[in-house]
């Protein structure tokens, strides 16, 4: 009997027929080496070709599609507007004759040639002018005389997929050898718990695999070309399913491992209220609940806290500091670059002091001398907290007990150095702070093993900021503009695009701004300038002369970016913003609004493209952060977002976490239900094996936990 099936899931596509050494080597360039990485290669869209006709059936007005061929073909007219007119005329067996054209159809000379056999797809018009039928710009695909019937009659006369070409493997290329393993292939096993397929009355793997391929007739094209046909809502749930309960399992062993129980009774909490220079919101002491518990918990916490830009989070880790301490542990404050470390150095300082506790900072580019004074201090216990960068991260560094590490603005945090850390003290409480803010169950994926915990609450009395958009020829109106507000007592930042390869370039700009910011455009007013080559002193000495008031202007390259924190400054220009993206425009402009006083934004830009303003209009148009993201998200596509590589995002083939996070949740849901509440032993021990095979090593989630 096996014999008849001359393939399974894991046949090397060399051995399947019609994939020959060409083939499969370009079909390896999108990582498709067996039978299943080709199953899984998704049609992005399907088109509906069962209305197939004769030419002279045809009526105007109806999307139809031909087969017949081509008798002319020309590149026409309009040359001196480049729109590169391509003609052709088709005959088929009606003898009716059918024209098409295609505006900057160049292209298309050498395809279209005279004699060839195509189908065609459009919709159909009358052309007055000549009184023929014609269609514009009509989809098609070359049909070659090989092509057997049956195999013919995959490309037209129903809803076909549509595969983005893979090198010279082209859709109808790909649709032909899918379709012929599909005839060829032994059952497909299907995994997925029995009691989920019931309950979700979903169609079996390998039903679902066939006919999102190749829909059944009278299949639902809209569905479709959604992806939530019966067949693809179950594949991508599937995929979704499994990869939920492949991080369900890791974060069960994140915790079991074993933690700090911290004490948390009324000496702390009081401690706490005498540090807090204002009254909490409601969002924040939500956060700290969910903080306090699983530091009190004996298992070590992985917990991200997420809040917009400004929402108040740096507070809430004093708070969580303070319950470490005083049971007698060490905290670690990361940040991503010095002059981050720098500003929650300076935040949390005064905030601790008072209460008696010792605050440090280190940084890459303190003298050997001041490094090994405070790592000796830190070893002996007689540093509480020590803020600072990856240099808090080498070998070298020993804490006494260090029982809490909080890590701002993860985005900029490879996971190594996260467990880098985790190796110092026994196993510390980890809280990752982060203010892009992504709906709960995509960070939950996201971010792995992590809880989340969300501040979705400005501090009371802030003020919505005004954002404009403004092209740099109107410099003299936005300078115009800064001395007003200056004069009436307010504070300013104007800054400069760093790009990662040229911070020299970006210095050398920030530097020729503030002499003629400084000389000419404010000789009256005190302009400071601040960039990531100024040596560390110099640094937090700009920093602390802004905050005192002392300087009016601060020029700077994008290091402000985040963490800086002065609300009496209320403009923030940024110039040449077509250059930042979206979230680190968002964090820029998080720098101000930080006060009671209305704060402005002025976004300045030289030459912008598509993207760029769309960038733009998105911020002029909102302030939250949520959409921000959301946006950001659409714009760059996943990958690039969550910096992939960085967060351990897994790489998904037929779901996608943006356009699917409906499906998402539900397979997050009942992936969580079944481990926890697993049918049987059996039933759960399948899928777990299951998922430890086949996605463990996909996803990479061996690495962790
Ligand atoms: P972010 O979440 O962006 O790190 P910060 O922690 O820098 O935000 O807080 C922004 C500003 O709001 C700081 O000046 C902080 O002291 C202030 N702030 C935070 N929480 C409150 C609150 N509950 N009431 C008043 N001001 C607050
Ligand atoms: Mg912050």
């Amino acid at each position: 009997m096996y014999t008849e099936f001359s393939v399974d899931l894991s046949t090397p596509l060399t051995y399947v027929k019609g994939v020959g050494p060409a083939r499969a080597a370009m079909l390896e360039t999108k990582a498709l080496l067996t039978v299943e990485d080709l199953l899984a290669y998704v049609p992005f869209r399907y088109e509906d070709r069962s209305n197939t006709k004769t030419i002279a059936q045809l009526a105007p007005g109806e999307m139809a599609t031909v087969v017949a061929e081509v008798s002319s073909a020309r590149l026409a007219g309009f040359r001196r507007r480049n729109l590169g007119l391509f003609e052709a005329s088709f005959r088929d067996s009606s003898h009716a004759v059918l024209r098409a054209k295609w505006f900057h159809g160049e292209y298309l000379a050498k395809t279209l040639e005279p004699g060839k056999r195509v189908a065609l797809f459009g919709k159909v018009e009358f052309d007055s002018y000549t009184g023929e039928l014609a269609m514009l710009h009509p989809e098609f695909e070359l049909l070659t005389d090989d092509d057997e019937d049956a195999e013919a009659a995959l490309h037209v006369g129903r809803v076909v997929p549509v595969y983005e070409a893979i090198s010279k493997v082209n859709t109808r290329a790909l649709r032909t050898i899918i379709h012929r393993v599909l005839s060829q292939i032994a059952p497909i096993q299907d995994h997925l718990p029995t009691s989920i397929r019931d309950r979700l009355k979903l169609m079996d793997r390998g039903t679902a695999i066939r006919q999102m391929h190749f829909p059944p007739p009278e299949s639902d094209l809209r569905l479709l070309n959604a992806f939530r046909s019966p067949a693809q809502f179950r594949l991508i749930f599937e995929e979704f399913f499994w990869l939920e309960c492949g991080l369900l399992v890791r974060r069960g062993k994140a915790r079991e491992q074993l933690g700090i129980a911290f004490e948390l009774n009324d000496r702390v909490r009081e401690r706490i209220k005498t540090m807090l220079p204002f009254k909490p919101t409601a969002a924040q002491k939500r956060v700290l609940a969910e903080i306090a518990r699983d530091m009190s918990a004996p298992r070590p916490m992985h917990r991200l806290l997420q809040g917009d830009v400004g929402s108040g989070k740096t507070i809430v880790a004093a708070e969580a500091a303070i319950i470490a301490i005083e049971n007698g542990y060490q905290v670690a404050m990361l940040a991503p670059t010095e002059i981050l470390a720098a500003q929650h150095y300076l935040y949390l300082k005064p905030l601790l002091s008072k209460l008696g506790y010792v605050v440090a900072l280190l940084t890459g580019s303190f003298s050997d001398r001041e490094k090994s004074k405070l790592k000796k201090l830190l070893s002996e216990g007689l540093v509480h907290v020590a803020a600072g960068t990856h240099a808090l991260l080498e070998k070298d560094v020993e804490f006494r007990n260090l029982g809490l590490a909080v890590i701002d603005e993860q985005h900029r945090f490879g996971v190594m150095q996260r467990l880098g850390l985790a190796h110092k003290g026994m196993h510390p409480d980890v809280l990752v702070m982060t203010a892009t803010p992504i709906p709960r169950t995509l960070a939950l994926t996201v971010y792995g093993e992590l809880d989340v915990s969300i501040i979705d609450e400005l501090p009371p009395g802030r003020k919505p900021i005004k954002t404009r958009h403004v092209t740099a020829d109107r410099a003299e109106a936005v300078y115009s503009f800064l001395k007003k507000q200056i004069d009436e007592g307010r504070q300013a930042y104007v800054v400069y695009p760093v790009i990662e390869e040229s911070e020299t370039q970006a210095m050398k700009a920030a530097e020729k701004m503030h002499a003629h910011l400084s000389r000419e455009v404010f000789p009256d007013v005190s302009v400071g300038l601040l960039h990531g080559r100024l040596p560390a002193r110099e640094k937090e000495a700009a920093m602390e002369d802004f905050k005192r008031g002392r300087i009016q202007i601060l020029v700077s390259t994008t290091v402000i970016e985040v963490g800086v924190d002065v609300p009496n400054a209320t403009v923030m220009v940024i110039e040449q913003a077509e250059r930042f993206g979206l979230a680190q425009l968002h964090q820029l402009r998080g720098r101000v609004g930080r006060g009671a006083d209305q704060s402005h934004c002025i976004l300045m830009t030289e030459r912008m493209n598509d993207a760029a303003r769309e960038r733009i209009r998105t911020l002029v148009d909102t302030n939250d952060g949520f959409r921000i993201a959301e946006m950001d998200l659409k714009l760059r596509g996943p990958g690039e977002f969550f910096g992939t590589r960085q967060s351990g995002l897994p790489s998904l083939r037929i779901a996608n976490i943006l356009r699917d996070q409906e499906i998402l949740e539900v397979a997050r849901a009942h992936a969580q239900e079944f481990i926890e509440r697993p049918p049987s032993p059996a039933e759960l021990h399948r899928a777990l094996e299951y998922v430890h095979g086949h996605w463990e090593r996909r996803y990479g989630l061996v690495q962790v936990g």
